[in-house]
């Protein structure tokens, strides 16, 4: 990701250029003439040997012009453009026209933008497959910190989700415009660290109900702070997001913003927090992950699993608020929670089974927390999270740093808690399924 420095002068240049779009728009254009000669837009990514990214003077809506790719091997191709002078913290809306044909595999062809803080690498519009007639597809984004953000049109998207991006077809793209996000187009309420944008029919609570949850966030969003010692995104304050951008496989990416996957029966997911107290347990993981040593730090190589280290961060929030999240319809309040990982330990090492299992784990997490209590862990995250690169070069396969995160508690608890809190067994059962 590029850093733009420019003077002050020019963004500001830019910024009112931009801000004098006739309809109120941030950024339009109907290629109505070549963007990528002129340089105006650009081509990028790592297409497949022959694909073609090029202007078309008359493909476009209304027999215009526009921007057509074409795959016909699985790869990933743009053409984009960097905005200047938006605002951080604001969320905008890029829309386009989108028609295809014969798209497979992937994510599609969609909408995506790229920003100089890449976090929010995972966000895109929705994916485009098969043989489709114009229709008008979105992404909403935050802007960098320095205001910037390169929107692009994709046939296909880097590798990473499961089914990987990559896609092959035709792609073309016209009337792009860019603007603020406004209040019929998405709900928004904020709080002091979290901030909820949500699509507008989904917002099926009152406002104070979800102010209430908003502000149970931010107590959640502070006691991770309490037990890793920092904060992550320099302590900018985290959105989250409904999105239609998203594989159906994933319920959320974390990021900020946090994607929230907005087929996943977010209005239920709402009635539950407003009519049983149920602070939202994906919500609360994915708040989690942003506190992962690598977004804190950018140095997490210890780390083997932040899938268990955001729900294990969540056990110190759910302990410390009297909090409550359903799990397999059953609600639990704060210390409860210990008995939804000790049926994961009780399926698995519990019955000495070598099975990989995050959860049984996290529930041996809690048994040391049970004995220590948890300042040993506000300790070990504290010293961990200060480690240098260099200090975790030695540091190979997950058992290895099983038993390095484990040393760092071990120091904080003043005696190895793998001799107190482990049988020799399960440390055998433990290293056989991190294999
Ligand atoms: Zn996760």
């Amino acid at each position: 990701m590029k850093k733009i420095y420019k003077p002050a002068g020019v963004i500001l240049a830019i910024a009112s250029m931009l801000a004098s779009c006739s309809n109120g728009a941030i950024y339009t254009t109907s290629f109505d003439k070549d963007p990528l000669t002129g340089g105006e837009w650009m081509t990028g990514g790592d297409p497949a040997p022959g694909a073609i990214a090029e202007y078309r003077e008359n493909d476009g809506t209304d027999s215009t012009g526009c921007i057509y790719m074409k795959s016909g091997e699985r790869g990933y191709m743009y053409v984009s453009r960097t905005l200047e002078g938006l605002e951080q913290g604001r969320l905008y809306r890029m829309a386009a026209k989108l028609r295809t044909r014969g798209v497979q595999e992937g994510r599609g062809a969609m909408l995506t933008v790229k920003t100089d803080n890449s976090r929010q690498i995972w966000n895109a519009s929705e994916f485009t497959y098969g043989d489709t007639e114009w229709k008008e597809v979105y992404i909403d984004f935050v802007p960098s910190s320095s205001g910037t953000a390169e929107i692009c049109c994709n046939l296909g998207n880097f590798g990473g989700t499961y089914n990987g991006g990559t896609a092959l077809g035709e792609a073309w793209f016209d009337d792009i415009s860019v603007n603020e996000v406004n209040g019929q187009q998405m709900y928004f309420r904020s709080g002091q660290h979290i901030s909820l944008a949500i699509d507008r029919d989904k917002a099926c609570i009152p406002d104070s109900t979800m102010d209430k949850w908003l502000s149970d966030l931010d107590k959640v969003y502070e006691c991770y702070m309490d037990l890793v010692g920092n904060c992550p995104y320099n302590g900018d304050k985290i959105m989250i997001m409904t999105t239609p951008g998203i594989e159906a496989g994933y319920w959320a990416l974390a990021g900020n913003p946090i994607l929230w996957n907005n087929r996943t029966g977010i209005e239920k997911l709402l009635q539950k927090t407003a009519e049983d107290g149920d602070w939202n347990f994906g919500i609360l993981h994915e708040i989690g992950h942003t506190f992962s040593p690598g977004t804190v730090t950018g140095n997490g190589q210890w780390n083997w699993n932040d899938e268990i280290f955001a729900n294990f961060r969540m056990s110190y929030a759910l302990e410390v608020c009297n909090a409550a999240v359903s799990q397999r319809n059953r609600l639990y309040h704060g210390k409860e929670i210990i008995e939804y990982y000790r049926i994961f330990y009780d399926e698995t090492i519990g019955q000495g089974l070598a099975k990989n299992n995050g959860d049984a784990l996290h529930y041996t997490f809690l048994r040391i927390k049970e004995k220590y209590g948890w300042d040993v862990y506000r300790k070990a995250f504290r010293s961990l999270y200060a480690l240098e690169p260099h200090e975790m070069q030695h540091l190979h396969g997950s058992y290895n740093k099983f038993l390095f995160f484990l040393s760092h508690v071990s120091a904080a608890a003043g005696e190895d808690v793998t001799q107190t809190c482990y049988t020799p067994e399960e440390l055998k059962l433990i290293e056989e399924s991190l294999k």
